[in-house]
C-alpha cells in the first residue's frame, strides 16, 4: 500500500499523475516513443510546453494581464541570482524570513545593496517579522511567501509601489491569493507541481529590461520568454509531470477547491498539536504554515516509541529539517486529508 507521504520536497504528487507520467515513459501520445526519447521540438512535446504555461497562468488567473509563465532549470536557488541579475540596478528590499530567503539575500548582493527591511532570524525564523517598511527607491522588494524549513507563511503581504517579488516554491496553486499584486512569482517544481528538475517563474513582462548590465542569455529572462521557455532543451519529464498535476489541480476546482481541502489539513492536524499534551508548535501561531507544520514532542523521551508508531502506520518524510529538528508535517497539494487522519490518530494513541 503507498505510504502517507508527508516529505517537504521532493514530495508526494497525486497517483493519477504518477500513473500517467509513467504510462508515458512508455509510450506518449500513442506514437510508440517514449516521452523523454522525442525531440523537444516535436508538436507533441510543443503542446505540452504549451499546455503547462497557459495552465499556470489559468489557475493563477494571470491570463492575458501582461504575464509570461517559463519552465527553467537550475532549481528556484538559481532564481536567486536570476531575478537580481535581471531587476537589480542599485538596490533592493528583502524580507529575511528562513534559509531560503538568507540564501536569495547572499545572491542578490552581488548585483547591488540589499536592504534586509525585516529579519526572524535571531529567533530561528519562527515568527514572520510585520511593520517594516520598504524603500520607495527600491528596484523590487522579496519575500518568501511559504518558509519550508522553519514552518512559516506570510498571511498578508505589504501593499507597495515597488515591484513585488516572491518566492512560492512551496505554496504556490495551494492558496487564494491576488497575484496580480506579484510581479514575478517563481517556485521549483518538486513541492507542491512536479518532480524536481524545473521551476516556473510568472513575469509581469513590462518589470524586464531595465537593468544596464548584459546579461548572459540563459539567465536572462527575455532570452527565454522570447524562445518560449524552448531556448535550450528544457527538463521534458519535469515539465510534463508539472502540466499533468496543473491538469489536475484544474479538474478538482482549481485553487478556491484545494485550498479548502489543504485549511481543513492544517486546522486537524494543529488543532491535534495543541490539544495534546505530548506535542508543541515551533512557529508563532499567527504565522503558521498550513503546507509545512512543524512540531516537536514535549518529552524527547518518547521519541523512538512514536518514530516506531509512525513507521508502523506508514507515515513517511515526518523528520524536521535538519537546522530545526523535531517534526515537519508536509502537506502539499496532493496529500489526502485521510493521510492528516492518520497521522492525528497516531499522536492521540501515543502515550
Ligand atoms: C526548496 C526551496 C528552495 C530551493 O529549491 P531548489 O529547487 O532546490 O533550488 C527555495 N525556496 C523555497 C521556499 C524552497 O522551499
Amino acid at each position: 500500500m503507498k505510504k502517507h507521504n508527508f516529505s517537504a520536497g521532493p514530495c508526494i504528487l497525486p497517483q493519477e499523475v504518477l500513473q500517467k507520467a509513467s504510462e508515458a515513459i512508455l509510450n506518449f501520445n500513442d506514437d510508440d516513443l517514449s516521452l523523454i526519447e522525442i525531440s523537444h521540438r516535436s508538436k507533441p512535446f510543443v503542446a505540452v510546453m504549451e499546455k503547462a504555461r497557459n495552465l499556470a497562468l489559468e489557475l493563477l488567473g494571470l491570463e492575458n494581464k501582461g504575464y509570461q509563465a517559463i519552465f527553467l532549470h537550475g532549481g528556484a536557488s538559481m532564481e536567486f541570482l536570476m531575478v537580481a541579475y535581471n531587476l537589480l540596478n542599485k538596490k533592493a528590499a528583502y524580507l529575511n524570513t528562513g534559509t531560503w530567503s538568507d540564501k536569495a539575500i547572499k545572491e542578490a548582493k552581488e548585483f547591488g545593496e540589499v536592504v534586509e527591511v525585516g529579519s526572524s532570524k535571531d529567533k530561528g525564523y519562527n515568527y514572520i517579522p510585520k511593520g517594516y517598511s520598504i524603500p520607495e527607491d527600491a528596484d523590487y522588494f522579496h519575500c518568501t511567501s511559504n518558509n519550508t524549513v522553519a514552518g512559516t507563511q506570510i498571511k498578508s503581504f505589504p501593499e507597495t509601489n515597488v515591484p513585488l517579488i516572491c518566492d512560492m516554491s512551496s505554496d504556490i496553486f495551494s492558496r487564494q491569493l491576488d497575484f496580480e499584486k506579484f510581479d514575478l512569482i517563481y517556485a521549483g517544481a518538486q513541492k507542491n507541481m512536479g518532480p524536481a528538475g524545473t521551476t516556473l517563474v510568472i513575469i509581469k513582462e513590462e518589470i524586464l529590461g531595465k537593468v544596464e548590465r548584459h546579461i548572459p542569455s540563459m539567465l536572462n529572462y527575455q532570452v527565454h520568454i522570447k524562445s518560449d521557455s524552448m531556448y535550450n532543451t528544457p527538463s521534458v519529464f519535469a515539465v510534463y509531470v508539472s502540466m499533468l498535476t496543473l491538469q489536475w489541480l484544474k479538474d478538482l476546482g482549481g485553487i478556491p477547491f484545494i485550498e479548502k481541502v489543504n485549511n481543513k489539513k492544517a486546522e486537524l492536524l494543529y488543532t491535534e498539536i495543541d490539544r495534546n499534551p505530548l506535542f508543541k508548535g515551533i512557529v508563532a501561531k499567527e504565522d503558521r504554515s498550513n503546507m509545512n507544520a512543524t512540531f516537536v514532542l514535549t518529552d524527547e523521551s518518547l521519541t523512538e516509541k512514536f518514530d516506531k508508531m509512525c513507521a508502523a502506520a506508514g507515515i513517511n518524510g515526518l523528520n524536521g529539517h535538519r537546522s530545526v529538528g523535531g517534526y515537519r508535517a508536509s502537506m502539499y497539494n496532493a496529500l489526502p486529508l485521510y493521510s492528516v487522519q492518520v497521522l492525528v490518530d497516531v499522536m492521540k494513541a501515543l502515550k
